[in-house]
């Protein structure tokens, strides 16, 4: 089995090599990842300027690594497009430092690599950990995704898939539970603050975890089972289209054509 791993943290995040060490385990790992931290930056691609890739140092013996003046999707792009000939079986991104729940999805780089994944055939998982303190247990999640590395590669499950894995702050010995979850409300609520420097205004939105939405996120949610210290592993689908056939949308698009036509 043929893994290209990246992550959004960056290529020196622990998390990456944690888990490059576990995947190597069951498969032939390829690193690209981005040669700085690009947390949030969803899907984005880089356009307007040229993408460099270097070839890193990398700590797990048999990894190949490199390291991209770039975003996760443009690490997924040029690994799968360029770098590396021969196809890739599975995309992980991660391990995060931070969980990436509910409709945050969007924001987060993690999921937006694995989306370029799914979107160019290949099964994809995005994994990640609570950041409780300083300190993040990336030793269960390694052992999450090397796990479902070997399940997604059985021939009978279906592909490509986007699964998107959160796990709560383990405890050594805590006992593993996992839930299958659907995406939840926003889980963070990003705060607008207003500062100066010498003459001028700036702007900082911080993206702080809203404790009161996350505690009344609905059963079955991924930040439910976060906050029950329990695994979550969301599909998710990414054809996220409407209900076009909805009354309101007919009205809508008569509506717009009328007021068109009068001018
Ligand atoms: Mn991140």
């Amino acid at each position: 089995m043929r893994i290209l791993l990246t992550n959004d943290d960056g290529i020196r995040s622990p998390g990456l090599w944690s888990a490059a060490r576990a995947l190597q385990q069951v498969g032939q790992v390829c690193v690209v990842a981005p040669d700085r931290d690009q947390s949030g930056v969803g899907t984005a691609m880089t356009l307007l300027r040229v993408l460099r890739a270097h070839e890193a140092p990398s700590p797990v013996e048999g990894v190949v690594a490199y390291a991209v003046e770039g975003t996760p999707a443009d690490c997924v792009v040029l690994a799968t497009g360029s770098l590396f000939p021969e196809p890739f079986d599975l995309v992980v991104s991660g391990i995060n430092h931070g969980a990436n729940m509910g409709v945050d999805v969007f924001v987060s780089g993690t999921v937006g690599a694995a989306l370029h994944g799914l979107w160019r055939g290949i099964s994809s998982v995005a994994i990640s950990v609570e950041a409780v303190g300083d300190g993040v247990r990336y030793e269960t999640a390694s052992r999450a995704a090397r796990a479902l590395a070997k399940a997604l590669s059985a021939p009978s499950v279906p592909r490509p898939l986007l699964l998107n894995v959160n796990l709560p702050d383990l405890k050594p010995a805590q006992p593993i539970e996992v839930a299958i979850t659907t995406v939840g409300p926003l889980a963070y609520a990003p705060t607008v603050q207003r500062g100066q420097d010498g003459r001028r205004t700036h702007y900082w939105i911080s993206h702080k975890h809203n404790e009161e939405i996350n505690a009344g996120a609905a059963e079955g949610t991924d930040i439910w089972a976060v906050r029950n210290q329990r695994i979550s592993i969301t599909p998710l689908q990414p054809h996220f289209s409407g209900n076009s056939s909805a009354p309101v949308f007919t009205a809508l698009a008569g509506e717009i054509a009328a007021e068109l036509t009068r001018d």
